[in-house]
């Protein structure tokens, strides 16, 4: 096995910022050299198992054949235009598809490059809607403990402050209303008292539906969205559910929103849009959030167009994708596993500083009574031969839907051995 560090990586480290990291203390980042399938190699030739697929995006493992030739054919002929004033046929088509697979009533798709400038979209499309009606006075945004929506300064303002990490941004970030979500009867109560105070100053609503991700991989039950949904029309208000996560097959279903049976005005994706491969989000609207931009006042338009926004590459890469939800079983394999993952994950339940073992679709959690020390599990899952991180104190694997069985049970019994006897 080579042991030297790249000279790249040496060199250029001096240089990099990294996400959530504390530079004077972490370790460097591990250097990669190639990706295949469900494995990333590291440049002293170690291979590991994909338990993340990087950050829930790589659905179908690493560098398909389909997408990859699918981008080379976009970059020979039209690899990117600006969308204002000129259409091409990769975005145009995207966005019909899209909305053919989200149903009806979701109407409207406007493209972004990343997850949270897609929710930065939502937001605005749902003041905005309020304003166009005459009701300027809806500017709240009702969010829930536990959630996630990203990092720009609109965003975190409808994160849970705990998960979101901003306490550093106190004061500059503008305050939303945070509530528990609707899970039992008095939590229901609790919410739609609230609203009916305050329900006229409030756009919508916004949540991550059936899974909260980054917040810990926390599940709820369909009924709490059927409940949001109820609320909602009850109280005069929209409803935004943010799929960035939950979108594409992740939670057994294409859309998460379909166990619940109830549709959003509003819905963002990102993450597995484009496979992994290329950055891409969408905030598609339903026909009402439109119609309220329907006007002959130019004020009515939404003020929002990213210079990258409707990349062609990108949407050849997502429509590629889409094609192998179509031609390869992913929904089958993502049942699969949630059986590997159930299975697999069984035996942490009978650990003492286990507090929960939770499994929706191709999504495993194991929370902890405490956040562990990351470096050192870390550490101990690479000597697994798996790539695996912790989100605070919840032990997660969210593999690429193609993963064998084999490697599945890699990746479960690696958790459980490593939780086990954790590392001091
Ligand atoms: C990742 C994520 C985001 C933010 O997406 P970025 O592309 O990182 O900006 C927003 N919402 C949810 C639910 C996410 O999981």
């Amino acid at each position: 096995m080579k042991t030297a560090l790249p000279a790249w990586l040496a060199d250029g480290h001096r240089h990099i910022w990294l996400p959530y990291t504390q530079m004077k203390t972490a370790a460097a980042p591990m250097p990669v050299v190639r990706t295949q399938g469900t494995h990333i190699e590291l440049a002293d030739g170690r291979i590991l198992i994909d338990g993340i697929a990087s950050w829930w995006t790589a659905c179908h493992g690493y560098n398909h054949p389909h997408i990859a030739q699918a981008v080379r054919a976009q970059l020979d002929s039209l690899p990117h235009v600006m969308f204002g004033g000129l259409a091409h046929e990769p975005a145009l088509t995207l966005a019909r598809r899209l909305c053919g697979l989200l149903g009806p009533g979701l109407e409207r798709v406007f493209f972004t490059e990343s997850g949270s400038v897609s929710v930065e979209v939502a937001l605005k499309m749902a003041m905005q809607y309020w304003f166009n009606q005459d009701e300027p006075q809806r500017r709240r945004i009702v969010a829930f403990r536990g959630g996630y929506h990203g990092d720009t300064f609109g965003t975190m303002a409808v994160c849970d402050p705990g998960v979101g990490m901003h306490a550093a941004f106190d004061g500059a970030v503008p305050r939303q209303d945070l509530h528990e979500l609707p899970t039992d009867d008095a939590r229901a109560e609790a919410l739609d008292a609230w609203l009916r105070g305050h329900a006229d100053h409030v756009a919508a609503l916004l949540v991550e539906p059936l899974v909260q991700g980054a917040g810990g991989m926390r599940m709820h039950a369909p009924a709490v969205l059927a409940r949001l949904r109820e609320m909602a029309d009850r109280h005069g208000i929209l409803l935004i559910f943010d799929e960035i996560f939950t979108g594409f097959g992740r939670t057994g279903t294409m859309f998460a929103f379909e166990q619940a049976s109830v549709r959003p005005d509003i819905v963002t994706l990102s993450k597995a849009l484009t496979g992994g491969t290329l950055p891409l989000a969408a905030t598609v609207a339903s026909r009402r959030v439109f119609e309220g931009f329907w006007s002959d006042d130019p004020a009515h338009a939404l003020m929002h167009g990213p210079t990258y926004m409707g990349n062609a590459l990108a949407c050849a890469a997502a429509l590629a994708s889409l094609d192998l939800f179509e031609t390869e079983p992913r929904l089958a394999q993502v049942r699969g596993i949630e059986r590997a993952l159930r299975d697999g994950l069984a035996p942490c339940k009978a650990l003492p500083h286990v507090r929960d073992v939770r499994v929706q679709g191709a999504i495993g959690a194991v929370e902890l009574d405490r956040a562990p020390d990351r470096a050192a599990l870390c550490r101990a899952f690479l000597d697994a031969g798996a790539w695996i991180r912790p989100l605070g104190s919840v032990v997660y694997l969210t593999p690429a839907f193609v993963m064998p069985p084999e490697e599945l049970r890699r990746l479960t019994d690696a958790v459980c051995t490593v939780l086990a006897a954790p590392p001091a």
